[in-house]
């Protein structure tokens, strides 16, 4: 079984809504159990920055699927909630990265792991950090940035304590 970390992401519309129907879409592909999800984090949008707040968490999956394969799914999922692309780092209804990929590194065409811009993104590592087991299991980079990662992390506050996959989806 392959450990997967994902990162998901919204600022237009009901966006607790927006990150339920992701985690369901999630849960409806009978390849992918999805075994953690993170609290909510706020963030003010870094880039682009005349754009409203995002939501942001991490979640852990588990998958007898290949990464491109994964890539797949999350794009399926990006199109079912109706993302439009229109400007690279605008505002969006749903974005959902690859973060890890068991302890693999990857790059082909359009698919990089570790994600390129994780480890310099708080709002990437804040989520994860909460979710990520702290023996080593994830990539070594990985444990290593998130060990020395400082959580009160400027700009990334705490929207939502979320404690379990079930409260997560409630409401
Ligand atoms: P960023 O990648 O900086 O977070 P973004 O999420 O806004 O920006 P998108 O427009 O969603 O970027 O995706 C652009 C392309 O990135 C996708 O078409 C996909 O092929 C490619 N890509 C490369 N590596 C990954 C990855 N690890 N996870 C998701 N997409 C990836
Ligand atoms: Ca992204
Ligand atoms: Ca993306």
């Amino acid at each position: 079984m392959n450990e997967v970390y994902l990162s998901i992401g919204t600022n237009i519309g009901e966006r607790e809504k927006n990150l339920q129907r992701a985690i369901q879409a999630l849960m409806e592909q009978s390849a992918v159990q999805v075994t953690h999800v993170s609290s909510i984090y706020e963030t003010a949008a870094v880039g682009y920055t005349e754009q409203a707040d995002f939501l942001n968490i991490a979640v852990a999956v588990e998958t007898t699927l290949i990464a491109q394969e994964i890539l797949e799914v999350c794009q399926s999922i990006e199109n079912e909630l109706g993302r439009v692309r229109e400007m690279r780092w605008g505002p969006r209804i749903i974005d959902l990265d690859i973060l890890l990929y068991n302890q693999e590194n990857i790059e082909t065409e359009n698919l990089i792991i570790p994600h390129p811009r994780m480890f310099e993104r708080a709002f990437v590592l804040v989520p994860l950090q909460e979710i990520a087991p702290s023996n080593g299991k994830v990539h070594e980079k990985a444990t290593h940035i998130l060990q020395a990662f400082d959580i009160e992390q400027e700009g990334v506050t705490l929207w939502k304590k979320v404690d379990s996959i079930e409260e997560f989806m409630r409401n």
